[in-house]
């Protein structure tokens, strides 16, 4: 295996993967938890995770010792190349590959994950599943965690009834798993509006 890295940097890589919840100990080994396994799967096949880009960057860094390559062309491409892999990732993260588990209201598993167009439970058995667009708005990720962590969306503006009319409520889940419209109680003194 090659190792890369000093021993100092290798600990301290550990020990961000520990708080990011990519790695766990488990009596006295570490492994991985799922959203590492996730993480891992996305990665491997990437130029990144490839241990011949280290020796390509040593290579430039020779050739930048030699006046061969401008330093920094050497560091534009370096930050080019992160900004698009960490974009790349934050696409996978709104499919919800590594966004958080959430509680299922239907089987009570940690199994709910977010994706662009619907909540979704991961569960074989399970078939609960929320579209997040609900009269033209897209519930946002925050409205989709409060529905499944107190019961209740934050209030959803600017919603359009069939007739085109714009109206704010809430999304509330049932017991059954399903949701339905909450409406704020209307307020009696409608100033300026
Ligand atoms: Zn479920």
């Amino acid at each position: 295996m090659q190792v890369i890295g000093t021993p100092a940097t290798r600990a301290a890589t550990i020990e961000t993967l520990l708080k990011r919840n990519y790695i766990k100990r488990q009596k006295k080994s570490i492994v991985p938890t799922e959203k590492g396994l996730k993480v891992f799967e996305w990665v491997k096949d990437r130029k990144i995770a490839d241990v011949a880009l280290t020796g390509e960057w040593e290579a430039s860094l020779n050739e930048i010792e030699e006046g061969q390559l401008p330093p920094k062309e050497f560091l534009q491409a370096i930050k080019d190349y992160t900004q698009k892999i960490t974009e790349d990732f934050l696409a996978m993260e709104i499919e919800g590959i590594a966004s958080p588990t959430l509680v299922c209201p239907v089987c009570k598993k940690q199994s709910v994950r977010l994706y662009e167009k619907v909540a979704k439970c991961m569960e074989d058995d399970c078939e609960w599943l929320f579209f997040r667009n609900v009269c033209g708005k897209q519930v946002s990720d925050q409205a989709v965690m409060a529905l499944l962590e107190n019961g209740k969306t934050t209030l959803l503006k600017g919603l359009k009834n069939k007739a085109g009319k714009s109206f704010d409520a809430y999304l509330a889940l049932q017991e059954d798993g399903s949701t339905s419209f909450e409406f704020p109680p209307r307020s009696k003194n409608k100033k300026g509006k």
